[in-house]
């Protein structure tokens, strides 16, 4: 998913751009070979060119726009992502894509080819459907990548030493797992530390950092005194006991639901360029939804999955006011995602929108529910639903479907309605999977109010 929007990305990225050459069209990408139609296309005069790169100093790269400036080049990296609004997120915008640029620069400069402007694209925030003439924004990073030039000869040289060895280093875990973002081998080197490791330690990463400095790794290794919130200090007393914690007040909050009661839960689809009016870039469309009724007359399960071709909103709030019609509360499980899609789609449908913020009103968050009064030790620091339905419904779980995880559900969405190399029977294979995934979120919930109601 990540890649074809990425290729869509790449294509209005040369038409905001203009006319140049592709040197790297389909999977022609071999280093040597684009290194040489590069230095053709310059030889020829092109001025502008996509996928240019060259080989050099024990390295290689292909820039996603490289035109000419004057005298010199000009190197452009394209982003998938928007631009942000906050100058602190811009700054750690730059922090994580300057390298990309600057290591461009190297490259080229050890090719003997002068490189004197280097820029980032990113999406336009303020962009919106149909009007894509401003999706892209550009930030100017000449300046900033010209220390991180200078660095780079003793950086390569160590990483080449290190590609040299047999076995990879043994580095300790660190805050260069997580910043500027999460490191993809995250899972691989993490997974060796123990159950109840202080890391698991609920919304406290700091101080987890600074707990295991001083030698106590391991939850159990902790006083209620040192967990940084009431969550954590439930969860140090579960894991001290070895029991789940139930605290006393959860059938007064339990009686937040009121019946009827749908229990809902939306999936989306996120685009990097937007194909629907009014939306930006990035923006998370519901195009998904199941319901579990329960304590109406008819209680039967309702749902919605979008089809391919045409703006998928319009039916989907049809549908979504309809089965929630009547309901008193309407539980989700972590309020700000179904509330957030909701009020876009008010912006999106202004005339939609007492029907949208009647639904809006009514929803109930599950989750405070669980996290401010259960604590069970095999919920591991969090109280995600993947994580707590294990711990309190032991029976239900996601391991008998094909798709398991939001973010399969999400790519699954994305090819149901833009692949077009899947078939009729692909397309209801993957529907199936969709609408499964979706009802068994909701399930879940059924089941979970149920046990919490034994709980209490
Ligand atoms: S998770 Fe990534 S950054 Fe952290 S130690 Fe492993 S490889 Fe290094």
């Amino acid at each position: 998913m990540r890649f074809a929007e990425g290729r869509v990305v790449g294509e209005h990225a040369r038409r905001f751009t203009g006319d140049g050459v592709n040197i790297a069209p389909g999977r022609n990408i071999d280093p040597a070979g684009v290194d040489q139609r590069t230095r053709e296309a310059m030889a020829r005069g092109e001025s502008r060119m996509f996928e240019a790169g060259f080989v050099a100093g024990g390295a290689n790269y292909r820039a996603d726009i490289f035109e000419r400036a004057g005298d010199a080049w000009a190197i452009t990296e394209v982003k998938s992502s928007k631009w942000p609004e906050k100058e602190r997120d811009q700054q750690k915008k730059l922090d994580l894509h300057v390298p990309d640029v600057a290591i461009q620069r190297w490259v080229a400069a050890e090719a003997h080819v002068s490189v004197d402007q280097a820029q980032l694209m990113y999406l336009n925030r303020d962009c919106r459907h149909p009007d894509l003439s401003n999706l892209f924004t550009t930030v100017d990073v000449t300046g900033k990548t010209e220390p991180m030039v200078l660095a780079l000869p003793a950086a390569v040289a160590t990483m080449h030493a290190i590609l040299r060895e047999a076995e990879a280093p043994d580095v300790p875990v660190g805050e260069q797992c997580t910043d500027p973002e999460d490191c993809p081998f995250y899972d691989r080197c993490h997974e060796q530390l123990p159950p109840h490791h202080v890391s698991e330690l609920y919304y406290a990463k700091k101080q987890a950092k600074k707990y295991e400095a001083e030698g106590k790794t391991m939850i159990a290794d902790l006083t209620d005194a040192e967990a940084p919130n009431v969550a954590a200090k439930r969860q140090v007393r579960a894991v001290k006991s070895g029991t789940r914690i139930v605290e006393s007040e959860l059938a007064a909050a339990l009686g937040q639901l009121k019946s009827p009661i749908v229990y809902f839960d939306f999936e989306t689809v996120q685009l990097a360029v937007p194909r629907w009016p009014g939306c930006g870039p990035q923006d998370m469309v519901a195009v998904q939804f199941s319901a579990h009724r329960e304590g109406f007359a008819d209680n039967t399960h309702r749902y919605h999955l979008a089809s391919r071709g045409g703006d998928p909103r319009p039916a989907l709030i049809d549908a979504m006011v309809e089965a929630c019609a009547g309901a008193a509360s309407i539980v989700v499980y972590y309020e700000a995602f179904e509330k957030s899609r909701i009020k876009e789609l008010a912006e999106w449908f202004p005339e939609r929108e007492a029907e949208l913020m009647d639904v809006h009103d009514r929803i109930v968050d599950l989750l405070p529910i669980v996290r401010d009064h259960v604590y069970d030790p095999e919920f591991h620091g969090s109280f995600s639903l993947k994580k707590v339905l294990p711990a309190l419904v032991t029976d239900l779980g996601y391991a008998d479907l094909n798709i398991r995880e939001g973010g399969t559900a999400t790519a699954g969405i994305y090819n149901l309605l833009f692949d077009e190399s899947l078939d009729t029977a692909a397309q209801d294979a993957l529907r199936a999977d969709l609408l499964a995934y979706c009802e068994r979120d909701t399930e879940a919930m059924v089941r979970l109010v149920g046990v919490l109601r034994d709980l209490a």
